[in-house]
């Protein structure tokens, strides 16, 4: 276990970044790219999508193209809203299918942990990719880590996932600073019902388990999904809605 401390002689900060907050989740599908995407305007940082088998942030932010390179051979971050953005997606096409042995992936992602000139940055978010596997243990030893936000869904299937994750940063003596529970209540629009498709409390049980905090309760709401999708994010595009405020509330926590 000593390889997996922290302060590992490998580990060093990335040039010009003060903090790196990541996102992280269990499971694919349970809303964490959508929320480092908004997470990162409330705090205006910067975003690494680092899920480089799916990678969401050039749809989310509404970006694409390859990005330039400086005088030092750095790729320029790509901007949208004013948050400089990199992800795998502006280096691959849309179509290529990423079939990369482990090795790869590892180059790839000390690519876009190394070779990108952020300026200087209080705070990057990294959306990592799902799970607790090889990719994130070198993400996490390569790089200090001021705190990991886990996002899951309300229902056991995700949360046993989010459970690993969150005893994965433990182990690895990054601090886990709350999880955000997503989808957890449902409104129609028409009748005003509220339905909790996925469970109303597993997140903030796990949360009490762990001794961690809930940094937030975001709705499943169809405006999430439309402004993801339209890359214009719920905090821009609806700052003043309740989902938005959702959102807020887990930056401010965080
Ligand atoms: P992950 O990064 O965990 O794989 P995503 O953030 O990509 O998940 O979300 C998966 C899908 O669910 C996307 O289409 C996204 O727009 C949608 N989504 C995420 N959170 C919500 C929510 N609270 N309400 C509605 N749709 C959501």
């Amino acid at each position: 276990k000593a390889h997996m401390a922290r302060g590992l002689p490998k580990q060093k900060p990335i040039t010009g970044v003060k903090e790196v907050i990541v996102v992280a989740s269990g499971k694919g599908g349970v809303g964490k790219s959508t929320t480092a995407g908004n997470l990162s305007f409330c705090k205006s940082v910067g975003l690494l999508d680092a899920d480089v088998y799916g990678p969401s942030v050039p749809k989310l932010m509404n970006l694409k193209g390859n990005p330039e390179l400086t005088e030092n051979n750095l790729m320029r971050p790509l901007m949208n809203f004013g948050i400089p953005c990199m992800s795998m997606g502006f280096l691959i096409e849309d179509t290529v299918p990423i079939v990369w042995r482990g090795l790869m992936v590892m180059s790839a992602i000390e690519k876009l942990l190394r070779q990108v000139d952020w300026g200087f940055l209080d705070y990057l978010v990294i959306d990592m990719p799902p799970g607790t596997g090889d990719i994130q243990l070198s993400i996490i030893q390569n790089v200090p880590i001021a705190g990991a936000v886990i996002v899951s869904t309300p229902q056991d299937i995700a949360l046993v996932d989010a459970r690993r994750g969150a005893e994965m940063f433990r182990k690895v003596k990054v601090p886990v600073l709350g999880l955000v529970q997503n989808m957890s209540v449902f409104q129609c629009p028409q009748c005003h019902h509220q339905t909790h498709i996925f469970g109303s409390d597993g997140a903030k049980e796990l949360a009490h388990t762990l001794g961690v905090e809930v940094l937030g309760d975001i709705p499943l709401h169809l405006n999430i999904r439309e402004t993801s999708d339209t890359g214009q994010p719920v905090v821009v595009s609806s700052p003043n809605s309740p989902e938005a405020k959702a959102y807020r509330r887990v930056a401010s926590a965080v």
